[in-house]
């Protein structure tokens, strides 16, 4: 196949082979998600390209370098694919006057887009569940939000191999007063900061902070901390969710290193990692972002949410051997003769009319390739019809896993022993 007929470089199909756990991951979501009383939001994955720098930042890797913009021909007006969930939530939040009543819990899934060096756990379309609890300010939102993602952790059964690092932000004057202290520190080590370092230095500092280089770690660690910063209300925000995990039983570990890339956050950030992915470790990542409503345009309201990346979950549960098994049917209907395959398509109906899951074999073959496949297909019955039933209307059937005889019957009396057993 030519280099232009394949897939977009880093955007996966999902086969068939993988659709079962995909499908098996969602309903155990949809289901969690029920259990804490949010709705689901679907919007459009093209958004104004300006609604992302807004909400993420213009000094962010996002923005700066993954996002895939492109000009729409027809009137000249920039487009992004989205790079991540929450901008687009609040943005139709906002324009729906969806706060009107009070606060909101939402939810979402679907592709994001990021034009990023593909890996392991690194897509340039991944997909994300997301979460925002919208028009809440106090700490029992971030804290049911933890407990929330932790019974998913349980119920994925990955619990023992994900954990929780939280950190606290602070309001927007304790990170005025970090940033100079850290832009004073960094200028001090000029010469250990890398280029991106470099470019962040007066622009975006406390991003500096999220370096993936290893080179500048022990530099990293050195650096001011923001947790030395935090004013009253944030320092009781943060003992509060950190008392509310306690309370909880859920272990966490307080990493004042951890910053996010997205500009929006204040207050509680927390990341859920792992060790079982190499340096794609966060499965799942969020916080509070009580100034975005107001930035992109509408009335004042406090917020927090987290999304996870799915392909990361599925590898760490595949890795595990957590795939649900491929369900087999419970018939596979064999049809052997040129009468018989017409007979077949109504006596498949006739039988999911009465509850089975019925796998029709198609395109001719002898009877033994067809029982063969009957067997392979993990099939509980052999329903087997051939120009003889088909002519009066009977059909002949066998349980596949134990051995019973086989047995000729009209077709209603075939399905209500079949039933029956
Ligand atoms: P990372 O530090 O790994 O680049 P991030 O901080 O950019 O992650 P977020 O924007 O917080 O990620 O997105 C939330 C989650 O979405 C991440 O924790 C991760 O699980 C997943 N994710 C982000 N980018 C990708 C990607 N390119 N491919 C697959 N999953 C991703
Ligand atoms: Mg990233």
């Amino acid at each position: 196949m030519s280099n232009s007929l394949r897939a977009v470089r880093g955007m996966n199909d999902i086969l068939p082979a993988d659709s079962g756990l995909w499908g098996h991951f969602e309903a155990t979501v949809r289901d969690w998600l029920r259990g804490y009383g949010y709705q689901e939001m679907r919007t459009p994955i093209l958004e104004h390209t300006g609604l992302f720098k807004r909400a993420i930042g213009e000094v962010t890797d996002i923005v700066e370098k993954e996002m895939y913009t492109f000009v729409d021909d027809l009137n000249g007006e920039s487009l992004t694919l989205r790079p991540e969930g929450t901008a687009s939530c609040v943005r139709a939040v906002i324009e729906h006057n969806l706060l009107y009543d009070g606060g909101k819990r939402l939810w979402y899934t679907g592709p994001m887009f990021r034009h990023e060096r593909p890996q392991k756990g690194r897509y340039r379309q991944f997909h994300q569940v997301g979460v925002e609890a919208l028009g809440y300010a106090t700490p029992d939102m971030d804290v049911e939000l933890l407990l929330m993602t932790a019974r998913l952790w349980k119920q994925l059964g990955l619990a023992d191999s994900i954990r929780l690092e939280i950190n606290s932000l602070g309001g927007a004057e304790a990170r005025a007063a970090h940033r100079q202290k850290l832009i004073a520190y960094f200028q001090a080590h000029q010469a250990e900061l890398d280029a991106d370092a470099q470019r962040r230095l007066l622009t975006n500092p406390l991003r500096i902070l999220d370096t993936k280089n290893p080179a500048m770690q022990a530099l990293v660690d050195a650096a001011p901390s923001l947790m030395d910063e935090l004013d009253d209300a944030a320092r009781q925000h943060f003992d509060a969710v950190c008392q509310g995990l306690t309370d909880a039983g859920i272990a966490y570990r307080i990493n004042p290193r951890l910053v996010r890339g997205l500009d929006y956050y204040n207050y509680t950030v927390f990341e859920w990692v792992t060790d079982k992915l190499g340096a794609q470790g966060t499965v799942c990542a969020g916080g509070r972002y009580d100034g975005l409503v107001a930035q992109l345009g509408g009335k004042p309201a406090p917020a927090c949410g987290f999304a996870m990346g799915i392909e990361r979950l599925l590898v760490m549960m595949a890795e595990a051997g957590l795939a649900p098994a491929t369900p087999s049917p419970d018939v596979y209907l064999v049809n052997v003769g040129e009468a018989a395959g017409r007979y077949a398509l109504q006596v498949a109906e006739a039988l999911r009319d009465a509850g089975f899951i019925v796998l029709r074999h198609g395109g001719g073959g002898s009877f033994k390739s067809q029982m063969k496949k009957a067997d392979a297909s993990g099939a509980a019955w052999a329903v087997i019809v051939g120009d003889d039933e088909a002519a009066v209307g009977e059909v002949s059937f066998k349980p596949m896993r134990v051995e019973v005889a086989q047995q000729r019957l009209p077709l209603a009396q075939a399905i209500a022993l079949m039933k029956e057993i």
